[in-house]
């Protein structure tokens, strides 16, 4: 049996924060801002597994008002959501995301940030790709005034 689930979000960029992106740090002189790290692949990925589960939203289990996931890293939150999975007895089928960023150029990283969540979703690189695209300078991505990531997720049924 499968489950798919749809996930996406979006931060500000800002001047003075690390840019992580699928718990990889990328060399930009701005970052996302947010309560967690902002991650903002991460948080589609966690929403699209939660979203699969039919457990509600990413606000609902990691509340931004909780000062416990102030600066965490959204890896761990993967890993807790991971946790949910496998209590449900599934595991990841296959996931995609897509990335949509003016700048920096991300496809030298798109490797790096498949095998750090490969390792938390517990799965091969080949079932976790992650895509990046410009939205040809039009809108909040295109201003660079931000970043927003989509993702779709697999679950299947754990013999
Ligand atoms: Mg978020």
């Amino acid at each position: 049996m499968f489950r798919i689930g749809f996930g996406y979000d979006v931060h500000r960029l800002v001047e003075g924060r690390p840019l992580i992106l699928g718990g990889v740090e990328i060399t930009y002189p701005f970052g996302l801002e947010g309560h967690s790290d902002a991650d903002v692949l991460t948080h589609a990925i966690i929403d699209a597994i939660i979203g699969a589960l039919g457990a509600g939203d990413i606000g609902q289990h990691f509340p931004d008002t909780d000062p416990r996931y102030k600066g965490v890293s959204s890896l761990s939150m993967l890993r807790t959501v991971m946790a949910l999975v496998k209590g449900d007895g599934y595991r990841l089928n296959n996931l995609d995301a897509t990335i949509t960023a003016q700048a920096p150029k991300l496809a030298p990283q798109l490797s790096n940030m498949r095998e750090r969540l490969a390792q938390v979703l517990e799965a091969s690189v080949a079932q976790v790709n992650v895509k990046a695209t410009t939205s040809e300078g039009l809108g909040f991505c295109g201003k660079r005034e931000g970043m927003e990531a989509f993702a779709v997720v697999s679950l299947v049924k754990a013999e």
